[in-house]
């Protein structure tokens, strides 16, 4: 059975949360796959349960995340929803709020955070608005508000989003490059993009 746990500022959580995980599990979750217990990827967990919460059962759904940090790993944890399935897209405008979404018809729910209740929560807010340096944060204090704040400070509202842009690009045709000889989208021209300077290496491989 759930065990409940009420902090002094009078909010609770429930100890089992997160898919299949109780909150500690999460934590060590986090640490194996974000390779550190990230405070957003934590706070994450409490967004993305929170938009599951609002998903029709039998919809299937896909995901957006506002920022390319820490929630992307969220919603790889507790979803179905990878950046490598297509089910996962990140549109960076910097806000930390994500959405799941039917695949088909584009109705949704945005889960973000709701600044007017961060104020008994300085440690979140400081984190939220980088008021302070990393090594001035107080770690575990940080996340143990994350803890009793998770599912009180989260905004949600729904969305309906645009299925098409959001979509991975299919394949039209693919070509050799004839000049690194590797396989590339024939959409982009007669050579690949990284021959063309566009890779993401100071030098390109090319040949064998
Ligand atoms: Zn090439």
């Amino acid at each position: 059975m759930a065990k409940v746990i009420r902090y002094s500022h009078g909010l609770e959580h429930e100890t089992a949360a997160f898919g299949p995980f109780t909150f500690e599990e999460y934590v060590e979750e986090v640490r194996r796959f974000h390779a550190y217990p990230g405070p957003g990827v934590i706070l994450g967990g409490f967004m993305v349960e929170k938009a599951k919460e609002q998903v029709p059962s039998g919809v299937l759904y896909n995901a957006v995340s506002e920022t390319f940090t820490c929630l992307p790993d969220a919603i790889q944890l507790l979803t179905p929803c990878t950046i490598g399935n297509g089910r996962l897209k990140i549109v960076h405008l910097g806000h930390f709020a994500l959405a799941l979404y039917d695949k088909e018809t584009g109705e949704g729910v945005r889960v973000g955070i709701d600044h007017e209740k961060l104020e008994p929560f300085r440690e979140i807010r400081s984190w939220l608005f980088k008021l302070k340096r990393k090594e001035e944060q107080d770690q575990d204090l940080l996340i143990e508000e994350i803890r009793a704040a998770g599912r009180h400070i989260l905004t949600v509202r729904s969305v309906c989003a645009r299925v098409q842009s959001l979509r991975l690009p299919k394949k039209k045709g693919v070509s050799l490059c004839p000049i690194c000889r590797e396989a590339y989208p024939s959409e982009y021209g007669p050579t690949c993009a990284g021959c063309r300077g566009q890779g993401p290496y100071l030098r390109w491989p090319v040949g064998p």
